[in-house]
């Protein structure tokens, strides 16, 4: 049985696509991008969080780990061990306060469809069902099968990928894809390797491949320091116009993933960027306006 490897499923969100969505978020990434606000989704295997300020310091959980990796647990809050911890999550059956928490859970295809399916009554004649990451190309023959699953039920599809995945397997996929949000975060090869880990050429392909049978709106998150320049504006302009790309959707660095980070005992990333300012986001619009782009701060659909 084909299954899902997904961190979070969220109803009622109105960001990621047209309407009223459900977005599914998978397991996995290929890139490592500096300011990520998922942390969590890097991995294709389930994480354990720890919530400290739910951690009532009962000890129950040292008491239960068999691989000494929590405590000692001189004082509150609980110290956890993440290279000793084999991810067996007994410490999280036993915690009284939810203060440790499973981070992850497969879905089979049907399971996935028939929830799905439940929450149609929602979508009205936009909405539908969005699938993001992590990059969902890395599960990619779990999306197929919900997409095609999805299209049976009249129920409308978004792929938000980075574009960094299969090539045959997006094809494959764009077939039950009713929208494509495509992330862009440097179009220097050199800089994209630097911020996140890995080269664009692969990202830019796939760009054109999708945007030569669905409709693509780019995503630009935008981050002061970082991708905000003069010539990185045109250049992304000039790449989404080139492949006929209409919208791009400006998103400005948030540091809403900073919790996550604490949670599975990583430092945060975001004291190191700056948010871009009201003018910055007004300049980067401008760029893109000039190349004929319908451009929206963030994505506001
Ligand atoms: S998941 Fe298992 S190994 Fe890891 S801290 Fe909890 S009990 Fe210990
Ligand atoms: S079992 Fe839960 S509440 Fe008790 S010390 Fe461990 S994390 Fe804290």
């Amino acid at each position: 049985m084909l299954t899902g490897l997904i961190s979070e499923i969220t109803s009622f969100s109105t960001m990621d696509g047209p309407g009223i969505r459900t977005t599914v978020f998978l397991k996995g990434c290929p890139l490592r991008c500096k300011w990520c606000s998922n942390p969590e989704t890097w991995e294709k295997k389930r994480a354990l969080y720890y919530i400290p300020k739910k951690c009532g310091g009962c000890g129950k959980c040292e008491a239960a780990c068999p691989r000494r990796a929590i405590g000692p647990r001189r004082a509150y809050p609980t110290r956890i061990d993440r290279k000793k911890c084999d991810l067996c999550f007994r410490c999280v059956e036993v915690c009284p306060c939810r203060a440790l928490k499973i981070s992850g859970r497969e879905y089979s295809v049907g399971e996935l469809l028939s929830f799905l399916e439940r929450e149609k009554v929602f979508y009205g004649k936009e909405g539908g069902v969005t699938i993001s990451g992590g990059e969902p190309l890395a599960q990619s023959r779990f999306v197929l099968e919900v997409f095609k699953g999805c299209r049976e039920r009249g129920i409308s599809t978004v792929l938000d990928t980075s574009g960094c995945g299969d090539t045959d397997g997006l094809t494959e996929i764009l077939r039950y894809t009713d929208l494509v949000l495509l992330d862009l975060k440097l179009m220097d090869e050199k800089l994209h390797k630097k911020w996140t880990g890995a080269s664009n050429g692969l990202i830019l392909r796939n760009a054109a491949v999708a945007a030569s049978s669905v409709p693509v709106r780019i995503s630009l998150p935008l981050i002061r320091g970082v991708n905000d320049s003069e010539p990185n504006l045109r250049a992304t302009a000039e790449f989404a116009a080139s492949i006929g790309v209409k919208n791009i959707d400006i998103e400005p660095l948030h540091t809403l993933g900073a919790g996550k980070y604490r949670y599975l005992g990583m430092r945060s990333p975001y004291g190191a960027f700056l948010r871009p300012e009201q003018a910055d986001l007004n300049r980067a619009a401008g760029v893109m306006r000039s190349y004929g782009l319908e451009v929206s701060l963030g994505r506001m659909m």
